[in-house]
């Protein structure tokens, strides 16, 4: 282990590899821990911690409650029918009863890796990255969260020539972004809401400083010849964001502000596949009974995108989305589909 191993660690929740929705191109996503917002239709719930923490899937449990001695805090206890129940308030993360299960059942979500160790994982998917014109993503959680690290691991598989981007959601302080502007040949950034109060009421933090920050991003990104591409990124999200006001407000906030800089606005359809990650976190989420949109309803927000006087050329959307059949649902896979939207 190297010098920069040794004083640099990040918390890693999982590789997702051969990924085609964060960049061009087949990437490996770093999903990262932590971040600043509590979006209330995350689908990354297990990544807003910025500790590890304790996930339990009762279909794997078969048990044994060797957890439940296993445990010197008493955190963990066994019901008939319920099986494990665990006293997060009382949780250290210390992840000593995931060593004794068996069965897997009981993991830690988030792992430590050293910036080099890292960067050699990655590097195993160069031929995907060379043959598809994709490289490595940056996300989370949210990478301004562990910005030193990433700036390392960044820089370390830019000079390995690989392709790097990083996906933000933009709340944050300037100078995370400006570290890390250099060490990213795309950056993927999130507009979710244009208006403040609707943005607070949906994250939990107003969107001042996400859009200040974009505006000195574009013309850093402008002073250094676009050398960065910036693409933006919309979650369209029922009874929130799905709105005509909202799409449209977005729109002419990237005509006005983002002209000759923003290269794509890409409108990510809402999905409901996290439903399970909820459960198993012993969490409840707001979106579990909802059901994807159609793909008339992508068509319809996208039209309010190209009619917001921004360039329509920019615009995109992606994600699957729901084919009515009588009582069936069906996730229709389309090009670019984003498994998780932004
Ligand atoms: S140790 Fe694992 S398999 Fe055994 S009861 Fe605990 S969670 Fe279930
Ligand atoms: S992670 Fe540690 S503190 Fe938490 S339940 Fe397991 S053994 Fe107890």
């Amino acid at each position: 282990m190297n010098k920069t191993d040794e004083e640099l660690s990040g918390l890693v929740l999982e590789i997702q590899r051969m990924s085609t929705e964060d960049g061009p191109g087949i990437r490996s996503t770093v999903f990262l821990k932590g971040c600043p917002l509590s979006c209330i239709w995350c689908h990354n719930p297990e990544s807003i911690s910025p500790r590890p923490q304790l996930h339990w899937t009762g279909s794997r449990c078969i048990g044994c409650r060797l957890c439940i001695g296993a445990c010197r805090k008493g955190v963990l206890s066994f019901n008939e029918g319920q099986g494990v129940s665990i006293a997060r308030d009382r949780c250290d993360g210390c992840g000593v009863c995931a060593d004794e299960c068996p069965s897997t059942a009981l993991e830690m979500l988030g792992r430590n890796w050293g910036v080099s160790e890292l960067a050699a994982e990655l590097a195993k998917d160069r031929a995907w990255f060379e043959k598809s014109g994709g490289g490595v993503t940056l996300s989370g959680g949210e990478v301004t969260m562990q910005t030193e690290f990433s700036v390392m691991l960044l820089s370390e598989l830019q000079g390995a020539g690989i392709h790097t981007a990083i996906d933000t959601c933009g709340q944050c302080a300037f100078a995370a972004l400006e570290k890390l502007l250099p060490h990213s040949d795309l950056v993927l950034y999130d507009i979710k809401e244009i208006d403040p109060e609707k943005h607070k009421r949906f994250t939990g933090q107003d969107n001042r400083r996400i859009l200040d920050n974009l505006l000195l991003l574009a013309e850093k990104i402008r002073q250094n010849g676009n050398s960065t591409v910036l693409w933006i990124r919309t979650p369209v999200i029922p009874e929130a964001t799905e709105r005509e006001d909202n799409i449209k407000g977005i729109g002419r906030f990237i005509a006005e502000h983002l002209n000759g800089v923003a290269v794509r606005w890409e409108l990510c359809a809402f999905n409901n596949l996290c439903r399970d990650k909820y459960s198993r976190l012993g969490l409840e989420w707001r979106y579990a009974g909802k059901s994807l949109l159609s793909m008339q309803d992508m068509e319809r927000i996208a039209a309010w995108a190209r009619e917001s006087g921004v360039d329509a050329q920019i615009v995109s959307w992606s994600g699957g989305t729901r084919i009515d059949n009588g009582t069936a649902e069906i996730i229709r896979p389309i090009a670019n589909a984003a498994v998780k939207p932004c």
